[in-house]
């Protein structure tokens, strides 16, 4: 079986991975180079806890509140491009409760085998920074602690890990240097963080051992030639295959469009620094809840990331909106100084409008099978994700909890025309 995959971000390499571990013969072909986009730029957490969609109820309100703030750390950029407000628009409705509440029940149960994955990786010889010291959420207002109590509590009700509520003091004692502005935190001791540019890195160590082979700096889109097989081309570059994986992150709308499908697919763009190390090690990562910022402290520095931007495929840093993330650790963290020269970087993370990835074959093109759209859990869920492709490419049947990710859920609007 020839399978070529199309993007190296986690999603991709934990596909080609898991391919090639079944004895397909992989070609995995990125426009950059590969591990190096939003999947090595990003806070690194492996969360099944926050398997929230990102439609949730007030959440639209929210970022149209924001909308004038330029340094907010959600917002919405309006594109006279009419797919964007159609995507805008198909948000809204799945900010209902019901919805909320159905997304979240098919991302737990997406999430269920996350760890295991993981571990299954880790004992097949990857090597990569990975800490297991969970993670604290911090807050500064109460509205915020109650409704991330509520969430919380919704996701173990619902089968999830418990967690554990900490007053102020038990708080600081988790976390060095807390502002006392901090009133109380959540912790979820299960979740881990790692360095994600580490274990891009070695998803590509372990593919290449396993014989698969990388094209760089090579952009390809999808179309039929005169006999009806499917090519890739681009760059002078064209390969047709047995099977093709498209898992190129915000940009896979660009891939299958020719094809003849619109993908409901819009770039979450995030930013990100990293700054000298704040914490002793063995200290939990957190998130600055009402900044909406992560904080993972990593070996060798700390990062933090955050913003959740919608407004096209744009990679361009925008100074203000990033250097929001530093000012607004000044909030949490007593003496905070934001370093000079922290050099911001940027990362777009590919977003639906309901909050749940597409996977799986397209429907009037077996031989193709899409994965992204893992918009905030890219790194969490890139193994199961890897493990899902696998199956679609080999014809096994789609197990029960990745029915709800077919794209076939959008109806007409994102079939072939
Ligand atoms: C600030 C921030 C923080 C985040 N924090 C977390 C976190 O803590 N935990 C978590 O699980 N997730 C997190 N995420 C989300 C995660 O980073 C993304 O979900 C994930 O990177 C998506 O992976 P991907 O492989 O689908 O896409 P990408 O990483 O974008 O990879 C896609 C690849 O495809 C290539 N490509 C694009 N078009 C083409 C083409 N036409 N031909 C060939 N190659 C192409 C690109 O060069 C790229 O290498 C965060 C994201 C951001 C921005």
């Amino acid at each position: 079986m020839r399978v070529t995959v199309i993007g190296a971000g986690s999603i991709g390499l934990c596909s080609a991975l898991a391919l090639a571990a079944e004895g397909a013969s992989v070609q995995v072909v990125d426009s950059g180079v590969p591990g190096t986009g939003a999947s090595s730029h990003n806070a690194g957490w492996v969360v099944p806890s926050m398997s929230a969609p990102v439609p949730a109820p007030g959440v639209m309100a929210k970022s149209l509140r924001w909308m004038l703030k330029p340094d907010s750390p959600l917002y919405i950029h309006p594109s006279p491009n009419p797919q964007f407000a159609a995507f805008m628009l198909r948000m809204l409705r799945n900010c209902t409760p019901s919805r909320f509440e159905s997304g979240l029940k098919n991302l737990m149960a997406l999430n269920e085998r996350t760890f295991g994955l993981f571990d299954e990786l880790e004992r097949s010889g990857l090597r990569f920074e990975n800490h297991r010291s969970g993670l604290v959420q911090l807050f500064r207002t109460q509205k915020s602690l109650d409704s991330h109590i509520d969430e919380m509590t919704q996701v173990r009700d619902l089968g999830g890990d418990d967690f554990e509520v900490l007053a102020r003091e038990q708080v600081g004692d988790a976390i060095a240097g807390l502002s006392d502005s901090i009133l109380g935190g959540i912790v979820c001791p299960r979740e881990r963080f790692l360095d994600p540019a580490a274990f891009t890195a070695s998803l590509i160590t372990a593919c290449t051992d396993l014989g698969v082979e990388f094209v760089d700096g090579t952009e390809v889109s999808l179309s039929q030639d005169g006999s009806g097989r499917v090519v890739a081309t681009g760059n002078g570059y064209t390969t047709t295959a047995d099977h093709f994986v498209v898992a190129a992150g915000a940009w896979s709308g660009k891939a299958v469009r020719g094809l003849g499908y619109t993908l409901p697919l819009q770039a979450g763009k995030g930013y990100g620094f990293d700054v000298p190390s704040m914490f002793p090690p063995g200290t939990r990562a957190s998130y600055l809840s009402e900044a909406k910022v992560a904080v993972t402290p990593l070996a060798a520095s700390t990062r933090l990331a955050g913003t959740m931007g919608f407004g096209g495929l744009d990679e361009r840093i925008h100074a203000r909106r990033a250097n929001g993330i530093l000012t607004s650790a000044a909030d949490y963290f007593d003496n905070w100084v934001a370093p000079t020269g922290a050099v911001a970087w940027t990362g777009l993370r590919p977003m639906t409008p309901d909050g749940m990835p597409i996977i799986g074959a397209l429907p009037a093109h077996p031989t193709v099978t899409v994965a992204t759209g893992h918009a905030m859990l890219g790194i969490t869920l890139g193994p199961v994700t890897g493990d899902l492709v696998a199956g679609s490419v080999f014809g096994r049947p789609v197990p029960g909890y990745a029915d709800p990710f077919r794209l076939e859920r959008f109806g007409r609007s994102a079939l072939r025309r």
